[in-house]
């Protein structure tokens, strides 16, 4: 098949662990690389964000990505991207010329927008089925930031909007598909499939990072207040209470838009936090690491604490999985699917430090329970997130939507797919 991702503020070249580049960069190029190595033609389709940025990279066999003019080439925050959209979709649309592919995946609903503009211009004569993967939903992070939710108003009907014209929808978590249908989309046409992993890349073997203190608890993420870090800060002090003095709270990422550590103020939040609770000397703040380094520093913890507000899926846990390190999450969204409460790690309830450091006092206190939970991780990385097996299930949607779709039926001639 000829692909095209819609990735509209998610390059997948981008460097990671800034406050909008994660989980959706990833997932991007490890899928459209997953596709390739399937015999597909993958195109990835992003907003041009730095002006010396060349127009087309090829990033592997089969794998090109555009950078698309649409908007100004600097880094804008991605929720003031929507005005621009109509850019981007009209840029695929030019790219793509008399010849669409077979099919448009629109990663994030802004992307879903320009992918449903580009698939579906009146005078185009063609009409490609459209799949929309949401990454994550408005209506959760309505429900839990309110009003430090910055995301556009358009965005509480746009994005059901792109649900109901998508031809097909790919939720990466069971919980999604419930918000889909609370959203008033029909599931009929949702496919699940989760987030993969690299596993050459990710694995218990191999050399571990070196750490300052006897145990290291690791939190991997964006630094923005719902990856909720600093309730694992608020955990410290119990652990302290109840005998773990020798530990210490290891945090990858953050450092803002300009990637400067110490003008990141969530940065500052947190030190502050660390230092009101005297827990400052426990706490090392890393900034963000190259992808390179992640293995070692997954294998250098004893445990992975991911304690979001709220979660559409996240690949961290999976990532410490594949490593073979237990994982302490809190019982949201797709960390439910991933993380099987005491079998590859412990579930808590979210926005609870007591309970995530009591979690982590049973896995600190317990070499064989670390080992057991660390095992059965690798082994569930292995069996279920492979990047092959997420992008043949991604395929099987692909196919459907273009069985389903009626696509072609409104071809000129010579424009048909
Ligand atoms: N990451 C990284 N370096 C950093 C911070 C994060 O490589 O400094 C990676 C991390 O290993 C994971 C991704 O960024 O692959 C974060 O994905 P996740 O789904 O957990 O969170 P999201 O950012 O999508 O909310």
């Amino acid at each position: 098949m000829r692909i095209s991702m819609i990735s509209e503020h998610a390059s997948p070249l981008a460097a990671l662990g800034g406050v909008d580049a994660g989980g959706q960069n990833v997932h991007v190029a490890a899928l459209s690389a997953a596709l390739a190595r399937r015999g597909h033609h993958v195109t990835v389709y992003t907003r041009r964000d730095a002006t010396e940025l060349p127009a087309r990279v090829q990033a592997g066999p089969r794998f090109e990505v555009v950078h698309v003019d649409a908007g100004p080439a600097r880094h804008v925050p991605k929720d003031e991207l929507l005005p621009y959209m109509g850019e981007l979709a009209a840029g695929v649309a030019r790219d793509w010329g008399h010849r669409p592919p077979d099919v448009v995946h629109g990663h994030f609903w802004m992307s879903g927008l320009a992918a449903l503009d580009a698939a579906r211009r009146p005078d185009s004569g063609y009409r490609v089925p459209v799949i929309q993967t949401f990454h994550a939903l408005g209506t959760v992070k309505r429900r839990h930031q309110g009003a430090e939710d910055t995301s556009p108003e358009e965005r509480r009907w746009l994005e059901p909007g792109v649900g109901r014209s998508a031809d097909r929808i790919i939720a990466t978590c069971s919980d999604e598909v419930f918000e889909l249908k609370a959203m008033g989309i029909d599931t009929g046409k949702v496919s699940i499939a989760p987030c993969g992993v690299d596993l050459s890349f990710f694995s218990a073997d191999g050399p571990a990072a070196a750490r300052t203190r006897r145990q290291r608890i690791l939190s991997v993420g964006r630094l923005v207040p719902r990856k909720g870090v600093d309730l694992v800060i608020r955990a410290l002090p119990y652990l302290r209470e109840a005998g773990f003095d020798d530990v210490e709270l290891f945090i990858v990422g953050g450092g803002g838009d300009s990637g400067a550590l110490h003008a990141d103020p969530e940065v500052r939040r947190l030190l502050g936090l660390a230092d009101a609770l005297g827990v400052a000397d426990s706490v090392t703040l890393q900034g963000q690491v190259a992808r390179t380094e992640m293995p070692g520093i997954f294998r250098s913890a004893d445990a992975v604490v991911c304690a979001p507000w709220y979660e559409p899926f996240g690949i961290v846990p999976l990532e410490a999985m594949a490593c073979g390190v237990p994982v302490v999450a809190a019982a949201v969204g797709g960390l439910q699917d991933t993380v099987v409460d005491q079998a590859t790690g412990l579930h808590v309830p979210p926005r609870d430090p007591a309970a995530i450091a009591s979690a982590l006092a049973v896995l600190l206190a317990d070499p064989e329970l670390r080992s057991r939970l660390g095992t059965a991780g690798v082994q569930r990385a292995r069996t279920r997130y492979s990047w092959d097996r997420v992008a043949a299930e991604t395929e099987k949607a692909y196919q459907l939507a273009v069985a389903g779709a009626p696509a072609g039926a409104i071809s000129m001639e010579g424009a048909a797919l």
